[in-house]
């Protein structure tokens, strides 16, 4: 994720030989520390915690504002000053106010994603950015406070174009340059998202410079779908402003970080969640169903609730099969349950 400090511009640091993410540690000592993300989720390794919710994002079109080029991705930035578009459950404790959503990417289409599940990446990744409104007063305050920050982290995976990607990948010609930015309302990132919000959820960091240690990220398992050609026009922006030597931002992603004893917790509710933008375009409210809990969670206890497959598009897609499949796959778990309060042992 990419809300850099002001004075992060200054440093120069990219993705390049020269500049990218071996470099930072030079300028940033926390790149070496003990909650940095982006990681490698070893499904077989998450550790199923009967206490964690479903999430719930729920979303104001009107709230986003503007679409631009930062020379390190692009984002499109949302109005914070009030409670107008949230992501509350899962593991949050409290209400996280939509601050911006950006993408990473990759120079082809084999790896761009930060996350890797089983050591495998996807082709994008998408990140949804929430701050901690109950507790923090501001954005820049709580990137600076251990549980400030909520990242939900979406999979891009080679297939369809998107039609809800489009939305913005038509907007990426006229920012093309660092700096630009351009008008960017009535839009639901909602509709970005999958139809299962199943994921995983771990404590971890900002993956770009400063590199904060103040994200609850929650990784969503389902990937949405990009074509290559709507790829490549992320790959089309710069990462110099207007009058200087072009470069282009072919890449921006950094690679997966030491876990460092971190646990990494699976949730899977049967549940389908559906953007009513899918059908229309009028960006009226939001989506019908808020995944409420479909069973109760002492059915899922003993269970490792790990995905086998990493591509639910061909797994079993009702919420019947669902269940059942993971009732087949996944083997009873021989420790004990994870705790998620292990906040308190975070600095
Ligand atoms: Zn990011």
């Amino acid at each position: 994720m990419s809300p850099a400090a002001p004075d992060m511009a200054t440093l120069h640091w990219g993705y390049d030989e020269h500049n990218g993410p071996s470099h930072w540690k030079e300028v940033f000592p926390v790149a070496n520390g003990d909650r940095q993300s982006p990681i490698d989720i070893k499904t077989t390794e998450a550790k199923y915690d009967p206490s964690l919710r479903p999430i719930s994002p729920n979303y104001d079109p009107t709230s986003a504002k503007v679409i631009l080029n930062n020379g390190h991705s692009t984002s499109v930035e949302f109005d914070d000053a009030e409670n107008k578009s949230v992501l509350i459950g899962g593991p949050l404790a409290g209400t996280y106010r939509l601050r911006q959503i950006h993408f990473h990417w990759g120079s082809s289409d084999d790896a761009g994603s930060e996350h890797a599940v089983d050591g495998m990446k996807y082709a994008a990744e998408l990140h949804v950015v929430h701050w901690n409104a109950d507790r923090y007063s501001s954005f820049v305050e709580a990137a600076r406070q251990p549980d400030g920050l909520a990242v939900m982290a979406v999979f891009l995976k080679i297939g369809e174009c998107n039609p809800q990607l489009k939305k913005i990948t038509d907007r990426l010609d006229a920012i093309r340059a660092k700096g630009k930015r351009a008008l960017f309302t009535n839009f639901d990132p909602s509709c970005l998202l999958p139809r299962s919000l199943d994921y995983w959820t771990y404590f971890g960091s900002l993956t770009v410079p400063p590199l904060l240690e103040s994200v609850v990220w929650i990784v969503l398992r389902e990937p949405i779908s990009v074509c290559s050609e709507q790829l490549a026009k992320f790959r089309s922006l710069l990462c110099t402003g207007e009058g200087e030597a072009a470069c282009y931002l072919l890449r921006n992603y950094r690679p997966p970080q030491p876990l460092k004893g971190r646990e990494i917790n699976p949730v899977v509710w049967m549940c389908d969640f559906v953007c009513e933008h899918n059908t229309t375009d009028s960006p009226k409210a939001i989506r019908s169903a808020i995944c409420p809990l479909k069973r109760p969670s002492t059915e899922l206890e003993g269970t490792v609730t790990t995905p086998v497959s990493r591509d639910t598009h061909t797994g079993p897609r009702n919420r019947a099969d669902r269940a059942q499949a993971d009732r087949l796959s996944f083997p009873k778990e021989q420790g004990g349950y994870s705790l998620r309060h292990k906040e308190a042992a975070i600095p």
